[in-house]
Parts: C-alpha cells; sequence; structure tokens
C-alpha cells in the first residue's frame, strides 16, 4: 500500500491561519510582531530565503526590516547592527542569514543575538534550555518537523525514533525534542555502522544528512513515519530530498515529499518564534 503523504504546504498554511487570528489580537493591544532579517553578501540561495522571510511577515501582517549589507562588512560592523537591534523595541525578532562569508566568525554573530530575540533558537542559551526543557524559542526546522508529526495523529511519545544527521541546526535539536515528546530516539551519523539496519529499526525516522536519495525501501521498517529533511539540487535543477521518495513509497506508512514537506515549516516555525517574542515581550 501506497504511504499517505504528509503536506507541509497544506499543515503550514493552516498554522498560519492560526497565527493571522492571533496577530490580529495583540495589533489590537497595541502590538505587532516585528522581524529583522540580515543578509551579508549576495549569496542566491540566501537571496531567495531572504525574500520568502519577508514575504511571509507581509502575508501575516508583521511588521519586518530586510537589511542588506555588502560581503566586504567587517564583523565589528555585523555586530554594531546586531546590538541596534537588540535595543530596538519594534523588532522582537534577529535573523542573520547563514551562511556568513568567511572572515566573520558565525559563533561570534550568534552569540550576540540577544536570547529573547533569538527567533533561530540557535543561541547557546536557547539550544541550553532547549536541552534541559526549559522555556526556549525553539530552533525552526526541528520544531516543524515536531508539528508535521503531531498534526497527522502521529504522535512520538513511545515510539523509537531514528533521526539520521547530528547537526546543530537538524539532527541535535530535533533529537532532543523528541525526546522531550517521550520517544525512544538513536541518533546516527557518518561513522554509524549499519546504518540500514538501524534505520529499519525506527517507527519513526528523521532524516538530515544532505545526500540525495540516500534512504531506500530497505532502510525503512514496513508502515514507518518518514520525514525527509534533506533539500539537494539534482544536476537538472530539480529539487529532492535524503529518501528516495518513489522507492520508499510503498514502504512507509506516512511520508513527506521534498518538496511540499518539510520545508514550507521552517519558515512558518520562524514566523511563530517572532509572535511568540513580542507576545512575551509585552508583559
Ligand atoms: P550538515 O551537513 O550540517 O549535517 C549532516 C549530517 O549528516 C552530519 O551530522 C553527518 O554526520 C551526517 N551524514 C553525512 N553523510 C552521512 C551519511 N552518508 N550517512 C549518515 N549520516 C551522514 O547538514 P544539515 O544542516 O543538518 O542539513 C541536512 C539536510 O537538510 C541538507 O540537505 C539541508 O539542505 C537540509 N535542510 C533543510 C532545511 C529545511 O528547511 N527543509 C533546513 C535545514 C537543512
Amino acid at each position: 500500500m501506497s504511504a499517505q503523504i504528509i503536506n507541509g504546504k497544506q499543515i503550514s498554511e493552516s498554522i498560519r491561519e492560526e497565527l493571522r487570528l492571533e496577530v490580529e489580537q495583540l495589533k489590537q493591544n497595541g502590538i505587532t510582531p516585528g522581524l529583522v532579517v540580515i543578509l551579508v553578501g549576495e549569496d542566491p540561495a540566501s537571496q531567495v530565503y531572504v525574500r520568502n522571510k519577508a514575504k511571509a511577515c507581509e502575508q501575516l501582517g508583521y511588521y519586518s526590516e530586510v537589511v542588506r549589507v555588502p560581503a566586504e562588512t567587517s564583523q565589528d560592523e555585523l555586530l554594531a547592527l546586531i546590538h541596534k537591534y537588540n535595543e530596538q523595541r519594534n523588532i522582537h525578532g534577529i535573523l542573520v542569514q547563514l551562511p556568513l562569508p568567511k572572515h566573520i566568525e558565525e559563533k561570534a554573530i550568534i552569540d550576540a543575538i540577544s536570547v529573547e530575540k533569538d527567533v533561530d533558537g540557535f543561541h547557546p542559551e536557547s539550544v541550553g534550555n532547549l536541552m534541559i526543557g526549559d522555556d526556549a524559542l525553539l530552533p525552526c526546522t526541528p520544531s516543524g518537523v515536531i508539528e508535521l508529526l503531531k498534526r497527522t495523529g502521529n504522535h512520538p511519545a513511545g515510539k523509537h525514533v531514528v533521526v539520521i544527521g547530528r547537526s546543530n541546526i537538524v539532527g541535535k535539536p530535533v533529537s532532543m525534542l523528541l525526546l522531550r515528546e517521550n520517544a525512544t530516539v538513536t541518533i546516527c551519523h557518518s561513522r554509524t555502522p549499519n546504518l540500514p539496519e538501524m534505520a529499519r529499526q525506527a517507527d519513526m525516522l528523521v532524516v538530515a544528512v544532505g545526500v540525495a536519495k540516500l534512504v531506500k525501501k530497505e532502510w525503512v521498517k514496513p508502515g514507518a513515519v518518514v520525514i525527509d529533511v534533506g533539500m539537494n539540487r539534482l544536476p537538472d535543477g530539480k529539487l529532492c530530498g535524503d529518501v528516495d521518495y518513489d522507492d520508499v513509497l510503498d514502504a512507509a506508512g506516512w511520508i513527506t515529499p521534498v518538496p511540499g514537506g518539510v520545508g514550507p515549516m521552517t519558515i512558518t516555525m520562524l514566523m511563530a518564534n517572532t509572535l511568540k517574542s513580542a507576545k512575551r515581550a509585552r508583559v
């Protein structure tokens, strides 16, 4: 039997509808959520991401600023910009689009963002809060994965979830979130032996590797939920995931397509974080 498709576009749209209602209420109390996105240089992919973030702000009625600075901007200049927005009261979220040019130390920039405005959830204090289960702004792609699971009735509690990938952006935080949701979590990575065998034990498989079509049907326990975070550009220009979708479709119980699965959730969760921060700033 063919897997049920997890439609990230549709789920993302319904979350945005919920956000829109909350924003309306907040605005009646005189608060408009505000996001600044800072782009250093002219990386084409980053330009698309930044444009989409600004578009989402507009769609939801947020205040937004996009600050484009040249690739030669010094680290000190970028830090000064962040300090300015840390102080600016109508801004509730600061996002510095990654990757940064090589002469700028990414960690110094992330550390400089005020933790209250860390809507990417990459600040060490946000990561620590996630780890110990305190309230935190959660990283967007991982929290998008959790929403996809819950909103399709695939609650992770009690399930064995295998996460492939251990990056700070996806693999590690999604594993922590799944643990918080009471899943039993196994984290696999590039040095894990017998990867297909490990993956095949999963009730739910989350793949964030960056290798096109790595996961085949032999890796998937029949009926398992497969969440594909990967976004890879094929030589013909098409986008594909880390899961061989056509191959796995008949083995999985549920599956996210690429595009249209995890991807649309990332910006939506960024919007949710900005709103959360705006609501907190108010009290
Ligand atoms: P990364 O390169 O930082 O990390 C990849 C991880 O995969 C590493 O932990 C590594 O150990 C593991 N790995 C690499 N090769 C492997 C192999 N052959 N077998 C098993 N594990 C292996 O990547 P990332 O930032 O975590 O991103 C992963 C993928 O997710 C990429 O395709 C990226 O484009 C995509 N991504 C998508 C979104 C989204 O919004 N949909 C957001 C972030 C990342």
